[in-house]
């Protein structure tokens, strides 16, 4: 039985995908992913990887089938190389994302349906959604052949995480980093909930076209209404005009005053023909500096002044005052002259509460929904943004659109919800934070500096990351971390009317704290609504205070893990909360890798955020970061566009291997164009010829009865080719551990790419006629045997951390004939092979390289004249090659070449080759029985003959010098003359 098996020949339309899943099936069976989980339980070294989590909220995606292939692909390197490791999977669990999936399900459209509906169902059914796909995503990523504890995953919704980024607030808090501020906000109406600065980035800007308004506003000037002098404001959210406050112009622009139609107006002087579409002659031409203080231009009327809610703000000095602010006003587009809306926009805001420092001009404009708020009059209540037509036809009527010049369509680029897509607006609201730049007391440094200084001591791949880095913790503002959602971190904050807060640091904490509310609470994970219940007593005040309701962005909940989830297996307890031992053998993480884009202000933030808080150092040594992917024509992939390719379809149209080899050697630096076309070609080029390779030696293996033995290769009993291919290989390996030890993996799978092609295109073409059965040299034939065996072995070897299919069914083959065979022995479980250095001879490296670009110039001469390879020619000449070349390298010409002569004339200068095409008529015979030979093999092929098979030859003519070597050649026992080319079975 154990015969049938190692040498029943594979078929050759070899079956990737069904030999896949034979082989997670026997893994699984056969426990060799535990056994492979264990390798190394109680070795010295250690290797610590820390998995970003994926969103647990759809089936993975191709994009996250690259990251999670280079996962696995160093933890497998690290494992084969002895390294102890943790082999834990993360999935992330709490935020918007989960809740807009399952509104969607239900078919909510606001946050007045889920609160209807319930919170705590709604809760729950976020919480169902994320274990439903966690339980996809692990069977889809063992299908992908990653070896992980899947039983042992974390999940950021636990309690461990959740009360772990409490302890990080509270540290936070003792620092006096924690504060609520009060800001206009990008926010998304439909989801009622502010949209950070990292989300924004996150969803983009796309091209929207939006009614741009053109407005006048009449001067005030000494108190007065000016019948015939205005400013020319220009914007293009119609829904804030409502709430303009105030006109800002820059102090060195010019600015000029045009008459046009019998009314004078004021804009930038370089606008006037754009915006009247002719040239004007200006009236007066000065600074914006001059304008407010020369020529006494310091206030306006607008057209909403009779609304309620203006005329309380009215009554400021500062209100629809012309005010100075240069990084505000350009002359790029508009009028020069700069629409303020403190309550609608985050410059304005800053503008007016840092620089002007107006309080009493802020005002808010609209609610969570998106629509106006009390004191708006006719508007109250309506949607701003849905509806901007109320605005402007209001300004069309009111005094007979003496407040508008004109409108205009503007297409710009505007901000999208990066969860659902709607146009957002900006809002006021009062929202928690963690200050950037609050100077520590011990040493005066903030956060941000902190920041900075950990980021640098960490190893970024690709290193531009670095910079990246930096320019974001150099920019980023204050970290709002506060949403007012439902399934997510529920903020530890306790809040008093009186103006005292508590950041609460731990469940304990809170129990000892609770006055009201605990029972309730008792049993629940810390969400919403469970956790509302609790009150507390204000120290200050004495009230019994309840939680603000707002829930964590969820990067604080994948931010955490480097201390949440290294659990220590004797204690079953948090380490860093503990006695913090084991949290130390495995901090800082040695390695992450994901996706980078996104991850500078997210992840890698997060990471570096926290662990700076609590410990100041950095949470991981080195990231690697990759790019995107995208379609083969390097478009985003969309549902929408039908160019998508689902992981599932991935794994059984191209199989994972050969997926797995297009993220290995692609440079992570650049995104991936990932389809079947180009799946096709690396499997063909790649896959297949290593299939193939071990094809052609099962094939000769079984034809000549050969069995491995066990005995090392004596390299001097190797012929060169032996020896050089050898060398090729042991070289191979020495540079893929160097290129993986330096996170280099797609230069690393470059050289095994380059091996392959050595093997197929050169080693096996030219040991073909060795491993024939006819062949009478038994010692030659017995080492290359052993050479093929072995480079096929150790190409498992190192093979098996990039493709761990192919690579065991090698490697299973290869090894069962061995006295030492063990049936339940996996490829994973070896360990890595050490690069033989006494097999590497660069020097014949060297010259092998050079003999085949000789080789390849002279057939391309032969192609030139027309001559086919079965041709024998008389001789080569090689002028001015720079080595000394062995006999045997000679003959591997004559032998490739088809020559008769290899002539060697030594010099200095360029390397020449001149192939001698005349023919003798000697030759010409001979050329004509090689031709004969390979149409008898074509025959013996086609009728399915076997190398032992004799057979009876007919042909029409043959050269009788050479009778006797074409039977030979050819199994054949006799030739007779016949019209046509037969054969016959014997
Ligand atoms: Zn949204
Ligand atoms: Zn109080």
């Amino acid at each position: 039985m154990r015969k049938n098996k190692y040498f029943s020949l594979p078929s050759s339309q070899f079956d990737f995908v069904a030999n896949e899943k034979k082989l997670l099936d026997w893994w699984y069976k056969k426990e060799v992913v535990k056994k492979y989980l264990n390798k190394n339980k109680n070795a010295k070294k250690n290797f610590s990887f820390i998995d970003g989590p994926i969103t647990a909220n759809n089936p993975m995606g191709v994009h996250h089938a690259w990251g999670r292939t280079l996962k696995d692909l160093y933890q497998r390197y690290k494992n084969m190389q002895g390294f102890c490791q943790r082999f834990q999977n993360g999935f992330d669990c709490q935020g918007l994302w989960v809740e807009v999936e399952v509104e969607k399900e239900k078919g909510f459209k606001n946050k007045k349906d889920i609160e209807n509906y319930g919170i705590d169902k709604f809760v729950q059914d976020c919480k169902e959604r994320v274990f439903k796909y966690a339980a996809v995503q692990t069977q889809q990523s063992i299908r992908l052949g990653y070896f992980m504890d899947w039983e042992n995953s974390y999940y950021t919704l636990s309690d461990e995480n959740n009360y772990m980024i409490w302890h990080f607030l509270k540290v936070c808090h003792q620092e006096g980093n924690i504060y609520k501020g009060t800001d206009s906000v990008p926010w998304c109406p439909r989801c009622g909930t502010a949209v950070t600065q990292h989300e924004i980035l996150d969803g983009g800007y796309h091209q929207r076209t939006h009614e741009a308004v053109y407005m006048r506003f009449p001067l005030i000037k000494d108190g007065k209404l000016q019948q015939d002098e205005y400013l020319l404001v220009w914007t293009t959210t119609p829904w804030t005009i409502p709430a303009d406050t105030l006109v800002a112009v820059h102090p060195k622009l010019r600015y000029a005053q045009v008459e046009y139609q019998g009314k004078k107006y004021w804009l930038a002087h370089n606008l006037i023909n754009k915006i009247f579409n002719q040239p004007l002659a200006p009236l007066k031409v000065i600074t914006g500096r001059q304008l407010i203080r020369e020529e006494k231009i310091t206030h306006y009327k607008a057209a909403f002044d009779n609304l309620p809610i203006i005329k309380q703000i009215a009554k400021s000095p500062h209100f629809h005052q012309v005010v100075e602010a240069k990084d505000l006003v350009t002359e790029e587009e508009g009028t020069g002259l700069v629409h303020i809306v403190p309550g609608a926009g985050t410059e304005d805001h800053h503008l007016v509460k840092n620089q002007l420092r107006w309080p009493e001009v802020i005002f808010p404009v609209v609610d969570e929904d998106g629509s106006y708020l009390e004191g708006y009059g006719f508007l109250t209540g309506k949607n701003a943004k849905d509806h901007p037509e109320f605005v402007i036809n209001y300004l069309k009527e009111k005094e007979n659109g003496r407040y508008l010049f004109k409108l205009e369509n503007y297409t710009h680029s505007y901000p999208l919800c990066w969860r659902c897509g709607t146009e957002l607006i900006w809002r006021l609201v009062s929202e928690w934070y963690i200050a950037m730049d609050n100077p520590r007391k011990s040493d005066g440094k903030t956060l941000r500096q902190r920041m900075m200084a950990v980021a640098k001591k960490i190893n970024w791949l690709p290193e531009f990351g670095l910079k990246r880095e930096l320019d974001w913790l150099k920019n980023m503002t204050d970290w709002l971390i506060s949403k007012k959602r439902y399934w997510g971190l529920a903020l530890p904050i306790w809040q008093c009317d009186c103006g005292w807060f508590e950041v609460i640091g731990s469940k304990e904490e809170l129990k000892q704290k609770a006055v009201e509310g605990w029972s309730e609470f008792a049993g629940h994970s810390p969400h919403r609504p469970w956790i509302d219940k609790i009150k507390i007593r204000c120290p200050k005040c004495g009230k019994l205070i309840e939680r603000v309701k707002d829930v964590g962005t969820p990067w604080l909940d994948a931010g955490i893990v480097p201390f949440s989830t290294l659990v220590d297996p004797k204690t079953k307890k948090v380490s860093y909360l503990t006695d913090k031992k084991y949290w130390r053998q495995w901090y800082p993480a040695d390695f992450i890798t994901e996706c980078f884009p996104g991850q500078f202000r997210n992840w890698f933030y997060s990471l570096i955020a926290m662990a700076t808080a609590l410990e100041d150092k950095e949470p991981f040594k080195t990231v690697l970061g990759h790019a995107l992917v995208k379609d083969e024509k390097g478009e985003e992939m969309h549902k929408s566009k039908g160019n998508a390719i689902w992981f599932d379809e991935a794994a059984e149209k191209m199989g994972v291997d050969t997926l797995r080899w297009l993220y290995c050697r692609q440079d992570p630096e650049f995104n991936l164009n990932l389809g079947y076309k180009v799946a096709n070609e690396v499997r063909r080029q790649y896959l297949l010829v290593l299939w193939n390779a071990y094809c052609f030696f099962l094939t000769y293996a079984s034809l000549n009865n050969w069995q491995p033995i066990d005995q090392k290769l004596n390299l001097r009993n190797l012929v060169v080719l032996d020896q050089w291919i050898l060398s090729r290989l042991e070289s191979t390996k020495k540079l893929v551990s160097e290129k993986l030890d330096d996170y280099q993996h797609h230069l690393a799978i470059s050289k095994i790419e380059k091996f392959l092609e050595d093997l197929s295109l050169w080693y096996i073409r030219r040991s073909r006629e060795r491993l024939n059965p006819q062949n009478q040299n038994k010692k030659d034939q017995e080492n290359c045997f052993q050479t093929l065996y072995y480079l096929l072995e150790q190409l498992a070897l190192i093979l098996a951390p990039f493709i761990p299919f192919l690579s065991e069914e090698i490697w299973q083959n290869l090894r069962y004939h061995q006295k030492n065979y063990d049936p339940n022995d996996s490829v994973h479980l070896q360990n890595w092979p050490k690069a033989e250095e006494k097999f590497i001879n660069l020097r014949l490296e060297k010259t092998m390289a050079q003999i085949r670009e000789i080789i390849s110039q002279s057939h391309s001469q032969r192609q030139t004249a027309g001559i086919k390879v079965r041709q024998p020619l008389p001789q080569l000449t090689i002028r001015n090659l720079g080595f000394r070349i062995e006999k045997e390298l000679i003959k591997l010409i004559k032998d490739e070449l088809n020559l008769k002569k290899v002539k060697i004339i030594p010099g200095k200068g360029s390397l020449q080759v001149q192939l001698e095409t005349k023919l003798t008529p000697k030759l010409i015979a001979e050329g004509k029985a090689r031709e004969l030979i390979r149409k008898v093999q074509v025959l013996r092929k086609q009728a399915g003959l076997s190398l032992q098979d004799k057979i009876k030859i007919k042909a029409p003519s043959w050269p009788k010098e050479f009778e006797k070597e074409i039977l030979t050649k050819t199994g054949g026992l006799s030739i007779k003359k016949a019209n046509q080319l037969t054969i016959v079975k014997i």
